[in-house]
């Protein structure tokens, strides 16, 4: 008798079409309302790390063109922006969140291309989120005194503001919209990586007639970046971005009167109890890492589970992870697409030997992986150590570390033995035990239940290594108004 043909399961691809995106060969620097070129004329290139081709040069601002855009923010603040009546801003900052909503499909494409994510996220998360932030923001423009009652309010002036690569038009929103609604005029430096949605979105800003020289894009690499923090007619400094260069830029701004608020890095922890659900948890588990390939500072890239149900929760999680889709990040089948950069995956490798040599037990599931680009498959890691560096070292990659615990108060005990505290996780049943374990969690963002959900109106933020000042909600006004 013939044998049986094992069925294919694998998903038909479904690739986003390119069709509707426009990219230039060549991008300047977007300062006083106009493409400038940089005074050095020297431009870098920006790829696509799912096949490393060349998807545009991008102008590389030095000291001279950050002082170019510093001097134009300060001439629209003082002459434009601080002058205009508030329900007048926020009609701007609408027309932004309009024009993004309208630009979505173009964003995010462009997202994945320029930063390997999956095309699922950045058309389902990134673009999304950042329209509803200038959504939010714009409503609060005119009503700055109901947010601080008792306190009169006043922009700070200009703000410098330096993002990463992980989440690029959504970090560069978290900081535009409440610095625009507050009156401040700004200079952003994008990501090195990933620059391209943050001159898109210069492109849409010309479009929605923002006056010249409310918001300025110098794009560069680290010097860029500390040109703008350095720069002294720049009042506030917003930093998401690694812990070792926000304390560099922390030595930097001291004494300096500048206010500063730093988003940093992490190594959250998922804790499961025997009493979660426990399908659901898992789910929320390879959310919480595997999805935007771990790029997430908020990751939740420790599990902590609970002994008696160590073994149940491993095995639902390999069962889970051998049917994620890693590969083209435009094909809206892809889970896993492209890390964004061949350093990341280079730091990301090193860590998966260390894991090893560490004494861990290493868990990928098999599947192929692209010839060209940079990729990683989902890694697992059993039985880690809790000195391990991969139970204490932020990897920025689709690596979990996997530990269990007996008691709540180890629980605890492990989640806050870290240098960091961004977020948390929790899964049980019991309310009182999520209640029990968000007081004493050293993180400033915990989910119960859930993991990785943001809202506009959530707070968000660190303690510790992972930087200071919230940004969303009213706290993320806070950081760019003088309260008096
Ligand atoms: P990074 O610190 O290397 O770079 C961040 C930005 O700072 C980039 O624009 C870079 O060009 C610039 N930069 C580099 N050196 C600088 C210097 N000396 N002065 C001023 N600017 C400088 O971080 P990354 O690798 O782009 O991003 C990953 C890190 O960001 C991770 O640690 C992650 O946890 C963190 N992150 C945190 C949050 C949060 O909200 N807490 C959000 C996203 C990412």
């Amino acid at each position: 008798m013939a044998k049986k043909k094992p069925i294919d399961w694998r998903l038909v691809p479904a690739p986003e079409s390119k069709d509707h995106v426009r990219i230039d060969p060549q991008y300047e620097l977007f300062v006083g309302g106009k493409w400038q070129k940089p005074k050095s004329g020297t431009y870098f290139d920006t790829i696509n790390p799912a096949n490393e081709q060349r998807l545009a040069r991008i102008a590389e601002a030095g000291e001279a063109d950050v002082d170019a855009a510093v001097k134009a923010a300060r001439k629209a603040y003082d002459t434009v922006w601080s002058r205009m009546p508030a329900a007048e801003r926020a009609k701007y900052i609408y027309r932004i969140a309009r024009l993004l909503q309208e630009k979505a499909r173009e964003f995010a494409v462009i997202e994945s291309m320029d930063g390997g994510k999956a095309i699922r996220e950045s058309r389902d998360v990134d673009v999304p989120l950042a329209a509803a932030h200038f959504f939010y923001y714009a409503g609060w423009a005119d009503k700055l005194n109901y947010a601080f009652p008792g306190k009169s309010v006043s922009p700070l002036g200009v703000a410098g503001q330096v993002i990463p690569w992980n989440f690029p038009l959504l970090m560069a929103a978290w900081k535009l919209a409440p610095a625009l609604a507050c009156g401040n005029t700004v200079v952003l430096k994008p990501a090195e990586t990933t620059p391209l949605t943050a001159l898109k979105l210069a492109e849409l800003l010309q479009e929605a007639e923002l006056p010249d020289g409310v918001v300025n894009v110098v794009t560069g690499a680290g010097a860029t970046g500390a040109a703008v923090v350095d720069h002294p007619d720049v009042n506030k400094v917003a930093f998401t971005g690694s812990t070792g260069v926000g304390k560099l830029i922390q030595r930097a701004t001291a004494g300096s009167g500048k206010k500063l608020t730093l988003e940093l890095g992490g190594k959250a922890a998922n804790i499961i109890f025997a009493d979660a659900p426990i399908d659901q948890a898992v789910e929320g588990i390879i959310n919480g890492i595997y999805f935007n390939q771990g790029h997430v500072c908020c990751a939740g890239s420790r599990l902590l589970v609970e002994e008696s149900v160590h073994d149940e929760v491993v095995r639902k999680l390999k069962h889970r992870m051998r049917s994620l889709v890693v590969g083209d990040p435009l094909d809206k089948n892809t889970d896993i697409g492209a890390i964004n950069s061949k350093e990341q995956l280079v730091t990301i490798t090193k860590y998966l030997k260390a894991g090893v040599a560490d004494g861990a037990e290493l868990y990928q599931p098999a599947c192929d992986l692209p010839a060209k680009g940079y990729w990683c498959r989902p890694t697992l890691f059993l039985d880690v150590a809790q000195s391990a560096r991969i139970a204490e070292e932020e990897i920025f990659g689709p690596v979990l570390a996997v530990q269990t615990f007996r008691t709540v108060d180890e629980a605890i005990q492990k989640a806050n033995n870290t240098p960091y505290g961004l977020s948390a996780g929790v899964w049980t049943d019991k309310g009182s035990k999520i209640f029990n374990l968000t007081s004493k969690l050293r993180a400033g963002v915990i989910w119960a239940n859930t993991y990785n959900k943001f809202d506009p109106t959530s707070p968000f933020g660190g303690y510790k290594e992972s930087g200071y000042g919230r940004e969303g909600g009213v706290h993320g006004l806070g950081a760019y108004l003088n309260l008096n």
